[in-house]
């Protein structure tokens, strides 16, 4: 069985974010970039499925720019066959990402697609549950358990107050949650040995896709600045500047 995993670059999580002066976006320069976890996690889940003799191959993809190739690497180095990237300058909405991915898809006929269920720098929680709308495959969201048995993969969701698990017909798309699993690091010399496996580079155009924006980010802003906080003597006067000052209570 094929396994099809995408993998995003975004600023590390350590990386405590900077707004660009104009507000425009968020600054990049000089900025820790990496895997985003979700997709660590997706890929994770994608080598034990090797590893147990379910999967046969595991093809990463990512669509951005050329540097992108670094993620493509790390995904490489833990355990993903070969890798695609779709190279592009452009800013991206999910549905141009999801659009460039059903086209990948198409190419390299998966019978398991595994994404994260959420990129940490855009936050949209969507580009999986597109591309499952564009490919019309079985999906199954905030994955925490997946299990391939035959020509099925039993999903066990994260949901509000408890689980769920589905029975999704392969081909399908699975994104997934945090305790999915616990990525593994990689190796010093499955990295060396990373720099040898297939990446191919591709261009929207040769995959016959337009990832053209419907989207224009207006303004970025960071949160308020939180005020210092006060250290009261006793429970009566916490009560009283919760009941009279903050009208909490
Ligand atoms: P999002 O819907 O943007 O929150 O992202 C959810 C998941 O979609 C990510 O964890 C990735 O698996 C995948 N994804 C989003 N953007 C990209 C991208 N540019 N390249 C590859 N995969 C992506």
């Amino acid at each position: 069985m094929k396994v099809l995993v995408a993998v995003k670059r975004v600023v590390d999580y350590n990386v405590k974010v900077r707004v660009k002066a104009d507000n425009s976006g968020v600054d990049l320069a000089n900025v820790k970039m990496s895997m985003n976890p979700f997709c660590e996690i997706a890929v994770e889940e994608a080598v034990r499925l090797k590893e147990k003799g379910v999967a046969s191959e595991i093809v990463v993809v990512s669509v951005g720019p050329a540097t992108a190739q670094e993620q493509l690497r790390t995904a490489l180095a833990l355990g993903a066959d070969r890798a695609i990237l779709v190279e592009t300058a452009d800013e991206l909405n999910s549905l141009a990402v999801a659009k460039a991915l059903k086209a990948v898809v198409d190419k390299e006929q998966p019978q398991l697609v595994i994404l994260g269920k959420q990129a940490i720098d855009s936050d949209n929680n969507q580009t999986g549950q597109m591309l499952a709308a564009l490919t019309g495959f079985a999906q199954g969201t905030f994955a925490s358990k997946v299990e391939v048995a035959g020509d099925k993969v039993n999903v066990t969701r994260e949901i509000d107050g408890g689980l769920q698990t589905v029975a999704l017909n392969l081909p399908a798309i699975v994104t997934t949650d945090l305790r999915l699993n616990e990525p593994r690091y990689a190796s010093l010399p499955n990295i060396m040995k990373a720099k040898k496996k297939p990446l191919e580079t591709v261009t929207p155009d040769a995959l016959g896709v337009s990832l053209a924006s419907t989207n224009k980010t207006l303004k970025v802003e960071a949160p308020a600045a939180r005020s210092a906080g006060i250290k009261v003597k006793s429970v009566a006067e916490l009560v009283e500047k919760l009941k009279n000052e903050a009208k909490v209570i």
